[in-house]
Parts: C-alpha cells; sequence; structure tokens
C-alpha cells in the first residue's frame, strides 16, 4: 500500500505539463507502434475482466495518478474482486486515457510475443521517464492503485 503523501507526489508530478506531455507522447508511441502489428481488438471484454479470465493488469502510480486526474468523474466504486470500474458493456469508458498495459493487451491468438517485447520496451521509457524527472517509482494491481488513489484526488 503506497501512502498518501506518494500519492500526493504522483499526483503534483503528473499535473506537470512537461511530464504529461512525456506520458501522452509514449502513449501515442505505443499506439503506432501497436498499429504496425496490425492488431484487431474484437471488443471481447476479456481484458478488463481479470479474475474472470485470470489476467490482471499492473501499472505505475504515476500512471494511475495522471489517468484519475484526466477523469471526468471520481464517483466510481472500486471492487478488488470484479472488472475494471471503467469498463461499460464490455467496453473501456476511458479509451482515450486509458494506461499501457491496457493499450498493450490483445487477447487475439499469436500476438503474446510482440505484446511482451513491446510492453517491455515502453515500460522501461516509463522507468526513464521516473528516473530522468526524480519520482518515486511503484508499479501496482491496477484496482488496488485506483482504490488508493480516487479518495485522494486533488481537487482542481
Ligand atoms: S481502463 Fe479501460 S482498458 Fe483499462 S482495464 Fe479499465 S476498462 Fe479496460
Amino acid at each position: 500500500m503506497c501512502d498518501a503523501h506518494s500519492w500526493q507526489q504522483w499526483y503534483q508530478m503528473s499535473m506537470l505539463p512537461h511530464i504529461s506531455d512525456r506520458i501522452v507522447e509514449l502513449y501515442d508511441a505505443l499506439g503506432t507502434a501497436i498499429e504496425q502489428q496490425g492488431a484487431t481488438c474484437w471488443s471481447s471484454g476479456k481484458c478488463c475482466n481479470f479474475n474472470a479470465h485470470g489476467h490482471l493488469l499492473y501499472v505505475t502510480g504515476l500512471e494511475i495518478a495522471w489517468y484519475c486526474h484526466q477523469l471526468q468523474s471520481t464517483a466510481v466504486t472500486v471492487d478488488l474482486k470484479a472488472a475494471c470500474p471503467f469498463q461499460i458493456d464490455g467496453l473501456c469508458s476511458t479509451h482515450a486515457i486509458r494506461p499501457l498495459g491496457c493499450r498493450v493487451y490483445f487477447c487475439q491468438a499469436g500476438t503474446a510475443d510482440w505484446q511482451q517485447d513491446l510492453y517491455e520496451q515502453f515500460q522501461k521509457q516509463l522507468v526513464q521517464l521516473h528516473e530522468d524527472q526524480a519520482i518515486p517509482y511503484a508499479y501496482m494491481e491496477w484496482r488496488y492503485g485506483l482504490a488508493q488513489a480516487l479518495p485522494l484526488r486533488p481537487l482542481t
């Protein structure tokens, strides 16, 4: 469990334009790399229904803070045993701001190798961003991170 001070730091840093821009650039570059693989999302909803499909999503504290800051609403209940609270009718309701792990995961057969390579490549860039900007690094399961971060979201 990360303490309130860590979340405050991630929130503050994720709102700085030069850091937010780096996150967006990283996501955009990942999107381009995925397009080149020709993967197709079949909207099965499996990727976001974690326990049911034996798939967990891990995310950095900085990404969670950035994501929560972009959210229009924080009136969200996080159930640690259920699907992602942002999955609605099988689809992601926050597609444009979803974290790295969501972007790279496809349930399509034959995608595992390039997914792993891309994930490692872009996760390394995310680690580098933390190092460059002296941001504390923590990596955690998505719902646990959301449950901690959402109540601490600063008022804007
Ligand atoms: S943020 Fe969107 S893509 Fe990621 S787990 Fe939640 S619903 Fe799925």
